[in-house]
């Protein structure tokens, strides 16, 4: 199975993946548009909580960065007088440094995230959605911002008037994520933000082509008229959507076959008649793993009952 993925709410639904299916059976492909070169390392936070995750090393309390870690490195640079304006860990830089030196050495992205996921003994395979460099740039009243300054520095608190993704039109799809696509059927698009981390993904040239072929199953990381975490409301204003599970459909309406909705959703079936897709509902709050184990289990059984 093919699991398309951001770093905080596709991440929660492949810890139960993985207890329900051989880790080895899961291709996870992550956006990389929210990363960026931090203190001389690249930073790719989504691609971090994939390998964290899987390497049983994810703080599972924040969705980001090593459990446990210390943030000696970050401090003493900051009462030296240097900001680097996003708390890293000092396990958690080792990663970058570590992915850093494999780029500059002429690894592609690729090749320095299975060099990583190797030496933490993962078996699934993590692949970024590609090997070019791509940047989500949010424009607020105040002029452009990285969607990390944007989120993290300035608390994701200014308007948005729009979100473009910026290199997008040169990059291609990872050659290892095509191979993976050419051999497997079965996508899932996880819960993640569908403007900043399903929205780069789908973007890539050819990318919606190859998934209209696919079985495509897409589970909404909205409930109502709320994303259960993070900016994704604000964000698919700017972009025109209707902040719901039917304005998140919309996102994915040319490839997804059947949408799964909360069971707290007062959206009703017929509602997604125009999408063209059929729906399901249960309960996708993943407030503990059981629920992701559950809610994993579910996906499954669409796979070999829907197709
Ligand atoms: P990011 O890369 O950190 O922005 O993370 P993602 O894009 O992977 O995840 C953020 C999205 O996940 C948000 O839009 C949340 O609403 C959604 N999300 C987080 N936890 C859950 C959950 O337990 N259930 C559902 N359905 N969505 C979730």
């Amino acid at each position: 199975m093919i699991v398309l993925s951001g770093g905080t709410g596709t991440p929660k639904l492949l810890d139960g993946l993985r207890k329900v299916i051989p880790e080895e059976d899961i291709t996870v492909v992550v956006n990389t548009a929210e990363d960026l070169w931090v203190s001389g390392n690249l930073v790719t936070p989504d691609i971090d909580t994939v390998l964290y995750l899987f390497s049983g090393r994810i703080d599972a309390g924040k969705w980001w960065g090593v459990e446990g870690d210390t943030f000696r490195t970050h401090e003493t640079m900051r009462s030296s007088g240097f900001d680097e304006g996003m708390m890293i860990g000092d396990l958690d830089r080792a990663t970058h440094i570590m992915r850093s030196n494999y780029l500059r050495g002429g690894d592609s992205l690729t090749v320095a995230t299975r060099k990583l996921a190797r030496a933490f003994g993962i078996n699934a395979k993590v692949f970024p959605m590609s090997d070019d460099p791509v940047s989500t740039i949010i424009t607020t009243p105040s002029g452009k911002l990285h969607f990390q300054d944007f989120w993290i520095k300035e608390h994701g608190e200014p308007d948005v008037l729009d979100v473009s993704i910026e290199g997008i039109s040169d990059a291609v799809i990872s050659p290892a994520v095509l191979d993976a696509l050419e051999h497997e059927d079965e996508v899932l698009i996880g819960p993640s933000n569908p403007i900043t981390s399903i929205g780069p993904i789908l973007a890539l040239s050819g990318m919606r082509e190859i998934l209209k072929t696919k079985k495509v199953i897409a589970v909404s990381p909205i409930i109502g008229t709320e994303p259960v975490s993070g900016p994704a409301g604000k964000l698919m204003h700017a972009r025109g959507f209707e902040v719901s599970s039917h304005g998140t459909a919309r996102c994915y309406e040319d490839v997804v076959d059947v949408f799964v909705i909360d069971e707290r959703d007062s959206a009703k079936e017929s509602d997604f008649l125009d999408i063209g897709c059929d729906v399901v509902r249960t309960d996708t709050l993943m407030r503990t793993v059981d629920v992701s184990v559950e809610l994993a289990r579910r996906m499954i059984g669409i796979f070999e009952t829907r197709f």
